[in-house]
């Protein structure tokens, strides 16, 4: 039973791992997608700008700056680091105008989050017939012009790519003569976009999926926990209810074999002749009768709980009501190396309880008290006025109970296991009932105990 408990925690441990790596794959390729559907999305939403005319006639210019650029150094009269700092000056000039007319288109989309956006050129080759001349980027220039905010490119996105290729004349001085000359240009520019808040804005979309799958993995984990934990809950019961059958089955066992013995003895001539013998068996037979009946009286009523009790109260004094419980207990115990020591409180408090039930209920810690104890059976009973409480105390000196099992005494059938006291009878009902009697009486009752040194118990009853 305990393995099977092990491997279906362990099983569970594992599914449960299992379950929640496939929910984060899940939410991660979920994310994936919303972020590339959001990215789509806002791409989709902007890219007409681009095509807007004010803005491609300011590209033009651009172009158009380049070109005559190019026809000087084509003449040798400008160097590549030359023609592409005169690119960046014409944008930086031109840029003003086109951001304020970009910013204006922008807002006219009224996407509801900001975006940052540039355009740049990202390259620029001369061809003449096979031979191709890199203008840009080469080591010393690495940063083309830009048209738009300037940004690392770090988390952007390219929403455009343009190439486009053109042939330009320029007009060639040479040895007094002039000519014109073709060149092919190729020019490469993206458009680049970046979106401030694309994190919290995707998050914010998928926050009904996240929640909802963080509430269901607790849930998951919740009930996990409350199956095992009912598991090794009934287990238990299990367990104390098999004690609970052998116990009983054991106390039965004696008197039901001497009431057979005794009924086999009046069955036989010589017995049933004999008056003497005859009557000393029909006491066998009778004394085995009352401790079957006392033996089922104790599991019937030992087994009531708070609800199941009706209490029936009388008004004693504390002092007398003592005095007697502490004499008829003496009476019914048959250990003569008992001593009682009683210190109740010496003013007299009149008490509210119903003596049958609490006398029981104390009568079964004294007995505990006896049962658990040593060949000098000490018992101390202590009682003080708190406030608007009486407290009860009763300690003896013996074989004392373990911290873990204190919790448990109380409940029903429980009994505590301990290897050379094992054969102490019982059937864990004694603390069950004393502390329904007690709760009954909207009392409270708890253990103080050390292995070996004994135990105190202490009874909390209102007064009013
Ligand atoms: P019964 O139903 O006959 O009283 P029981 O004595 O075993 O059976 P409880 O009186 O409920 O059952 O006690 C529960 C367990 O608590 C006992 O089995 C015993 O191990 C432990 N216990 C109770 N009182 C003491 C005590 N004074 N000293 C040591 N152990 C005790
Ligand atoms: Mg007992």
């Amino acid at each position: 039973m305990k393995n099977k408990i092990t491997i279906l925690i362990i099983a569970s441990m594992a599914t449960l791992i299992a379950l929640s790596g496939i929910q984060a794959y899940l939410v991660e390729s979920a994310y994936q997608l919303k972020k590339r559907a959001f990215i789509q999305e806002t791409d989709n939403a902007i890219s007409d700008i681009d095509n807007h005319p004010e803005l491609d006639s300011l590209v033009d210019v651009l172009a158009e700056d380049l070109r005559i650029n190019l026809g000087d150094y084509k003449n040798k009269r400008l160097t590549k680091v030359e023609v592409i700092q005169k690119l960046h000056a014409k944008g930086d000039s031109i840029n003003i105008p086109y951001m304020k007319r970009y910013n204006k288109e922008l807002k006219a989309i009224d996407l509801g989050y900001k975006i940052r956006y540039k355009r740049e050129v990202s390259s620029i080759v001369i061809f003449n017939g096979q031979e191709a001349d890199t203008i840009f980027p080469i080591p010393s220039q690495k940063d083309g012009a830009i048209l738009g905010e300037n940004f690392e490119n770090e988390d952007s996105h390219i929403i455009k790519t343009s190439r486009t290729f053109t042939e330009f004349n320029y007009v060639v001085h040479e040895n007094d003569s002039i000519f014109t000359n073709t060149f092919d240009v190729e020019l490469k520019m993206r458009d680049i976009m970046k979106i401030t808040d694309w994190k919290s804005i995707v998050y914010r979309r998928m926050a009904t999926l996240l929640i909802c799958s963080v509430l269901l993995f607790l849930f998951v984990v919740g009930l996990f926990y409350y199956s095992i934990k009912t598991l090794i809950k009934q287990k238990k019961i299990t367990e104390i209810k098999t004690d609970f059958i052998n116990n009983i089955t054991h106390e039965l066992k004696t008197p039901l074999a001497t009431l057979g013995v005794a009924s086999k003895s009046l069955k036989n001539k010589e017995i049933r002749n004999s008056e003497e013998a005859f009557d000393h068996t029909l006491n066998i037979v009778d004394r085995q009768n009352t401790r079957l009946q006392k033996l089922i009286d104790q599991v019937l009523t030992n087994s009531l709980s708070a609800n199941d009790i009706v209490l029936s109260k009388d008004t004693v004094v504390d002092n007398e009501y003592f005095d007697d419980l502490i004499a008829d207990f003496k009476l019914s115990t048959q250990q003569h190396q008992l001593n009682i020591i009683n210190n109740v409180y010496t003013e007299e408090v009149l008490l509210r309880i119903d003596t049958f039930h609490f006398t029981t209920a104390l009568f079964n810690i004294l007995e505990n008290a006896v049962k658990y104890g040593n060949d000098q059976t000490e018992i101390l009973i202590e009682t003080s006025l708190k406030g608007n409480e009486y407290k009860i105390q009763i300690t003896d000196n013996g074989v004392g109970i373990a911290t873990e099992d204190q919790a448990q005494i109380f409940d029903k059938f429980y009994r505590v296991s301990h290897g050379n006291v094992h054969n102490v009878k019982g059937l864990g009902l004694g603390l069950y009932y004393t502390s329904q009697i007690v709760n009954a009486h909207q009392g409270k009752i708890t253990v103080q105990s050390e292995i070996e040194k004994g135990t105190t118990f202490t009874i909390l009853i209102p007064i009013n």
